[in-house]
């Protein structure tokens, strides 16, 4: 589960982190008293206006409606109104969203960090994330903060560095004050780098995320060492015990057809192809979707139906199927081990007819317990269905209804 910047900073303050202080505002109304209230708490003068939305990049993005970009700065209280308005309920278009963008429904006002002082402020990278290949988590970080990581990685990779931990003894001193160190800091900034990178990695691991992401990180003018920005990625099979973190989950970022199948409790996840699957068991999902691949179609989705697939849950899973445009044919590829075959293919008859007609060819391959009889159902059952106890059988048979 992602959050947005101000739920992954107020994470991040709760263990110690030092952030960028902020406001959210979702309703135009109560732009100037959320304002005021910043300044006074902060003593602010300037504010920044950010975006939040799923996606990075909206420093550089630009909004719609109004050219505005995603995050803008105003250095007094005079303008912020019309600005924000510029930005709030538009929708915000960046390098990690589709053409049509993402709608804010919210912004954070912020404190002004990059304020003049005995030295420049300098923006860092940091993140922390779980290096699959290592197994262990790592501390990723650059002086090349403020900019697209990726372009810093492909141009000058040896201007990023990375710090593995070890599970057995968590993050260690000396590692903290490498960070620091490789950061080119000294003074407090290095010592508050040192407590930065130690309360940063607390909140990683405490909140079971996947990734903890601070671009950038700001040494400010008097060098102190702050959260600027957040990406944060939580492991949704801990969510069970972080109450508090499911509850930020914001349904409008997500992909409103997921969210319907994970209500009824159908893992699914849209793709753009032509033909629709629906499987038991993310194994045989995945060696479905290379079948399609081979006999000549796109697979349009990822869906398994778990272990239980009765007529209900088939007839769900064939409706969030085909609320998709793009889909031309549905192969229904069940292997019936601890569920019988014959039961799933009277779910499929029942749901079939429960539903009126359905606009595109369905094939249907079950094996396992029962085949046979549940072949013979289908094929007795008159339907648009044609069935398939092979595998093979089942892609020729997608190749023939999408010619
Ligand atoms: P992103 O573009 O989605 O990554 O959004 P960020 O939160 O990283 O902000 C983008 C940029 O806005 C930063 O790199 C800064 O240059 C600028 N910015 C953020 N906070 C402040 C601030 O307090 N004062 C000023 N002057 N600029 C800021
Ligand atoms: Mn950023």
């Amino acid at each position: 589960m992602n959050l947005h910047e101000y739920q992954g900073k107020s994470i991040l303050e709760s263990y110690g982190v030092t952030v960028q202080r902020g406001v959210v505002v979702d309703n135009a109304g109560d732009i100037m008293t959320k304002a005021k209230e910043l300044q006074d708490q902060t003593g602010t003068e300037g504010i920044v206006i950010k975006a939040q939305i799923h996606a990075g990049g909206r420093g550089k993005g630009e909004v719609k409606e109004t050219g505005s970009h995603g995050v803008v700065f105003c250095p007094s209280i005079d303008k912020l109104e019309e600005k924000v308005k510029g930005i709030l309920g538009g929708h915000l278009v960046t390098k990690q969203t589709n053409a049509a963008g993402k709608k804010v429904n919210k912004v954070l006002l912020a404190e002004d960090v990059y304020y003049p002082g005995e030295s420049e402020p300098s923006e860092i990278y940091m993140s922390v994330l779980l290096d699959r290949e290592k197994e262990r988590n790592i501390i990723m970080y650059s002086t090349e903060g403020g900019m697209d990581i990726e372009a810093v990685a492909e141009a000058t990779p040896h201007l990023i560095f990375k710090e593995e931990v070890d599970p057995r003894v968590g993050l260690q001193g000396f590692q903290a004050r490498k960070v620091a160190f490789n950061l080119g800091l000294s003074g407090q900034a290095f010592k508050d780098m040192v407590k930065f990178v130690f309360s940063l990695y607390k909140a990683y691991e405490g909140s079971d995320a996947s990734m903890f992401e601070i671009n950038p990180v700001l040494k400010t003018s008097d060098n102190r060492i702050i959260a600027v920005d957040a990406k944060v990625t939580l492991d949704d099979n801990a969510l069970f015990r972080h109450k508090d973190y499911a509850e930020m989950r914001d349904k409008t970022e997500e992909d409103p057809m997921e969210v319907e199948a994970g209500e009824a409790g159908l893992n699914y996840v849209n793709l753009d192809g032509n033909v629709g699957c629906m499987v038991n068991g993310a194994g045989l999902a995945m060696a479905t979707m290379d079948i399609i691949k081979l006999s000549g179609g796109n697979p349009a989705n990822f869906l398994d139906v778990g272990g239980t697939a009765d007529a209900e849950r088939v007839e769900k899973a064939f409706r969030i199927i085909l609320k998709d445009p793009n889909v031309e044919a549905i192969l229904v590829n069940i292997f019936g081990g601890i569920v019988r075959c014959d039961r799933v293919a009277q779910g499929v008859v029942d749901a079939y007819k429960n539903m009126g007609e359905i606009p595109v060819p369905i094939i249907v391959r079950l094996q396992g317990t029962n085949a046979k009889e549940a072949k013979e159902l289908i094929d007795a059952s008159g339907l648009n269905v044609h069935s398939a106890v092979l595998l093979q059988e089942a892609a020729d048979l997608v190749k023939t209804v999408l010619n």
